[in-house]
């Protein structure tokens, strides 16, 4: 019996061993097929290690931004739609992680996991992407820019569509620059293959007192009556929380405007560590989001190890604190659509090589980041700023709501000058499009963010103004 038992055991040996080597087969199968059959050898898919056999990728009036003729990848006419364009575009060789030629890879070959490269022999290429940004436009805000390094976004806040997004420094991808950008020196070319809208973090500055005020509306019951001292600067602890001028005794409307800093750091130690965090998380800081199958770089917020100067600093944007540009979008975004961010899309359809439609953005909402009545409120005092105090005389007939910001940068986040920014939208009801403005080391918001904020507005109310 014994002896019978044990030779059965024996064969299961062999049996086990071959349903593991199954596992393991189908295994390694599942989770490399896509570098096998991508990979740059596959001569199908890549010609010198570039992306040949992909579909056309077009803005959102069917302008070529790429195409793939005479075996070679194409791109458009303009330069500089060429140059504004090149990092939602992405190059062939997949430097520019989150441009689609990059990211979209699987949908502009046509490959699939079922069918592998198939579809891609059989048509001779793959499907087609609409971009949902306007070239034209794109290029507007590019120019915009001057010579400073930065980005531009620009969306419909009521539907989710990216019609802007351009990123500083790039190059023209048609005729790239013979020196080495990625390891260039001078400074030129500096993280020239980051998307900075989507993969970039900056210090928000006095961009983020449209949070804090966000978290006194809804905290502080007499926020709007309280009349708090400027004189120059608020101490706290032994420390002091600077102001840029000196505004004496004033209220938060007025606050807001003129952007007091010491004003909004007693208000940030009114709410505490506690609340502006709740505010906070509810806009989606530390969490992780995407644009169709483009990752974010994440926004942080943490108080965990702040003193009370730093709660102060933290109330004025000037702490610890990293934003995303994409994610400020949405952030202003909601105030301009009543409370509620829409899902942005940089993606507006995929047509596979039959001429089918496998794929259209739709308006998808995303987190409920105020109530209607904080919205509102906010809506009311960012139009504020612009009326009565940077001046409609700044954007001309477009009813904008702004901030700016001028955020101090440490020498290790690069450069002295401080970055500036403008975060905004039009409240015209045939412009329901938000805007985020970011020039690293670009001095003053408003002196330096605001024309190129006005400049880009300009351009979308020419293009879908009624
Ligand atoms: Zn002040």
């Amino acid at each position: 019996m014994k002896t019978l038992s044990r030779r059965a055991w024996l064969l299961y040996i062999p049996a086990v061993a071959f349903l593991a080597g199954l596992c393991i087969l189908f295994y390694t199968f599942y989770t490399n097929a896509d570098n096998w059959s991508m990979r740059k050898a596959n001569r199908h898919l890549y010609t010198s290690g570039t992306l040949i056999a992909a579909g056309n990728i077009t803005d959102e009036t069917g302008a070529i931004l790429a195409k793939t003729a005479d075996g070679k990848r194409q791109y458009n006419e303009s330069r500089s739609i060429r140059t504004a364009t090149l990092h939602v575009v992405g190059d062939a060789q997949g430097f520019i992680a989150t441009g689609v030629q990059t990211s979209y890879k699987d949908e502009l070959t046509g490959y699939t996991f079922a069918n592998g490269i198939y579809d891609i022999k059989k048509y001779g290429k793959g499907n087609d992407l609409q971009l949902a940004v306007n070239a034209e436009l794109c290029a507007e805000a590019y120019k915009a820019l001057g010579n400073n390094k930065g980005t531009v976004g620009v969306m419909n806040y009521r539907t989710g569509q990216l019609v802007c997004v351009t990123s500083k420094p790039a190059y023209d991808i048609q005729n790239r620059p013979s020196q080495d950008i990625a390891n260039d020196k001078t400074g030129e070319y500096e993280g020239v293959y980051l998307n900075r809208f989507f993969s970039g973090v900056y210090t928000p500055g006095s961009t983020f007192k449209v949070i804090t005020s966000a978290s006194a509306i809804d905290n502080i019951a007499d926020i709007d009556t309280q009349k708090l001292k400027c004189t120059g600067a608020h101490t706290i602890d032994g420390g002091s929380v600077k102001c840029l001028g000196k505004h004496g005794t004033l209220g938060f409307e007025r606050a807001l405007n003129v952007s007091c800093n010491s004003f909004f750091a007693q208000v940030a130690l009114q709410l505490g560590t506690e609340k502006l965090t709740a505010t906070t998380d509810a806009l989606g800081f530390n969490q992780n989001f995407t644009v169709g199958k483009i990752r974010l770089a994440k926004s942080t917020f943490d108080l965990s190890a702040a003193s009370k100067l730093d709660l102060g600093w933290a109330g004025i944007g000037q702490y610890t604190t990293l934003v995303n540009p994409c994610h400020m979008l949405m952030i202003v975004g909601a105030i301009a659509n009543g409370g509620t961010s829409v899902q942005p899309y940089l993606v507006k359809s995929i047509t596979n090589q039959t001429g089918k439609t496998v794929l259209e953005a739709k308006t998808e909402a995303g987190l409920q980041m105020f109530s209607a009545s904080t919205a509102k409120k906010l809506q009311e005092l960012l139009r504020s700023n612009v009326e009565n105090y940077y001046g409609d005389s700044k954007f001309r007939k477009l009813e904008m709501c702004g901030k700016t910001g001028t955020a101090e940068v440490s020498t290790d986040e690069g450069g002295d000058k401080p970055h500036a920014w403008f975060v905004g939208f039009s409240q015209r009801k045939d412009l329901p499009y938000a805007i985020v403005v970011v020039v690293e080391n670009g001095g003053g918001g408003s002196s330096v963010a605001i024309p190129v904020a006005n400049k880009t507005m300009q351009k979308v109310a020419e293009l879908y103004g009624k």
